[in-house]
């Protein structure tokens, strides 16, 4: 039986077939991206894309709020209780949206934001020259060490002090290590900024408990749904609660109308699997594998910034391999492997040709990838390297990327259990 969308517009269910088999047939690692589950993907694809809501649960200025009311609030109850927040507010249509939602609740335009400058691992909704952010704000931009590709504390402040921004951004795109919130939020407090922590990136890692939280050093806490969270495209905010109202407000009506109900939706039911012992394992193999994946890319001689991972991610400087990250990115995706070339830390080369690969974990491991798959994958990628200009070597690995994706099939069916049943079931 042919499907709706197959019956009525055969051109894009051949493009949705195809991106299904490119999604499933090739190694997945870039940082941000994962697969989600069944029961996410459902929310996601529910009638809930019906509806308009606009306002919040008890407030809604549209009727016919029954069923979307009681949805929301399971969403901030859970969005509460996972990441041990006074407030939440689940309706930011990204990441992006919720970075400018938190810097309008707390200061104007005109005032001065810092953040860590894009080409440093910062995002461009930190006040990066290209975003907007950089022309509502007046933006200064922190660095990481040139040398060691970390934070040096005792710099930030330096700056912070000089340059008396009124909030301090924390948290990365391309920061492969423990962010200390804490020093982050004690820096805020000393030049008398507000502390807005962004994790998109690593709030999987924090719900799991395997990433410190920003959530009691933050003003405001910012993050993705669909990264390292493994829930629906979507931005969410987190708060204490004497900014709670104003929050809201920036959020709705300030700078968005309708609320994506289906998404909501779907976070509420990423929450759930987030709050699950099999999700914090998730979350501890993630890292797992990404710390074996760069001992073993370091012993084929890569040079990892930073010298390895305490996270999700990995930037690889090619700057001793004489190899431009986009010739290798580009190669890579030849041999089935799915990375982003990356500014490093200290780099001449421009933004669009830059000298790193950054790679992830998350979708791998959510395949069931493990320890002796990522040594394969590290051994892919000195293949590659090794052999940059020699197609039939590319074409040799992507053969044995296409092996490997096939005894770990996309588990766009998997199902986590919730409380107290048994077992990862998969089908
Ligand atoms: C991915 C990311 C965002 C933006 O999220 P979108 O949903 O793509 O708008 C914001 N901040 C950081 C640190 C990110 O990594």
């Amino acid at each position: 039986m042919l499907s709706a969308l197959e019956q009525y517009d055969p051109q894009i269910f051949e493009l949705l077939t195809q991106e299904k088999a490119r999604q499933s047939g090739s190694i997945r690692m870039i940082a941000s991206e994962n697969y989600v589950s069944k029961a996410v993907m459902q929310a996601t694809g529910s009638c809930l894309t019906n509806k308009y809501a606009e306002g919040y649960p008890g407030k809604r200025y549209y009727e016919g709020q029954q069923v979307t009311d009681l949805i929301e609030t399971i969403a901030i109850d859970r969005a509460k209780k996972v990441f041990g927040a006074d407030h939440a507010n689940v309706q930011s249509y990204s990441g992006s949206v919720a970075n400018v939602a938190a810097y309008s609740t707390l200061i104007n335009p005109g005032d001065m934001i810092m953040g860590l400058s894009l080409v440093n691992g910062g995002h461009l909704t930190h006040g990066w020259k290209a975003s907007f952010t950089s022309k509502v704000y007046n933006s200064v931009q922190y660095s990481v060490d040139p040398q060691t590709g970390l934070f040096d504390y005792g710099q930030i402040e330096e700056f912070a002090k000089k340059h008396r921004p009124k909030i301090i951004i924390s948290g990365a795109t391309a920061y492969p290590r423990q962010i200390d919130f804490e020093i982050f939020g004690e820096i805020a407090k000393r030049v008398g900024a507000y502390h807005v922590s962004d994790i998109a990136h690593i709030s999987g890692l924090v719900v799991a408990g395997i990433h410190k939280s920003p959530v009691p050093y933050a003003d405001i806490v910012s993050t993705t749904t669909h990264k390292t969270l493994r829930g629906p495209r979507g931005g969410m905010l987190l708060c204490k609660a004497e900014h709670a109202a104003a929050m809201d407000r920036a959020v709705f009506p300030g700078l968005q109308g309708g609320p994506h109900m289906h998404t909501v939706t779907a976070i509420a039911v990423a929450l759930a699997e987030a709050d699950t012992p099999e999700f914090v394992q998730y979350a501890r193999q993630i890292v797992a594998n990404a710390k074996r994946l760069g001992e073993k890319l370091m012993e084929h001689g890569f040079n990892l910034v930073s010298g390895g991972t305490d996270n999700h991610l990995l930037l690889i400087d090619l700057r001793n391999k004489g190899v431009a990250g986009k010739k290798f990115a580009k190669a890579l995706d030849r041999a089935r492997i799915v990375t982003n070339y990356n500014t490093v830390p200290g780099d001449t080369a421009p933004p669009f040709n830059p000298s790193g690969v950054r790679l992830g974990t998350p979708a791998v491991t959510t395949r069931g990838m493990k320890e002796p798959e990522m040594e394969m994958i590290a051994g892919f990628f000195k293949r590659v390297i090794e052999h940059i200009d020699d197609e039939s070597v590319i074409e040799q690995v992507a053969r044995e990327s296409l092996l490997l994706c096939s005894r770990f099939p996309v588990p766009d069916h998997f199902i986590i259990p919730r409380d107290g049943s048994h077992g990862a079931g998969r089908d």
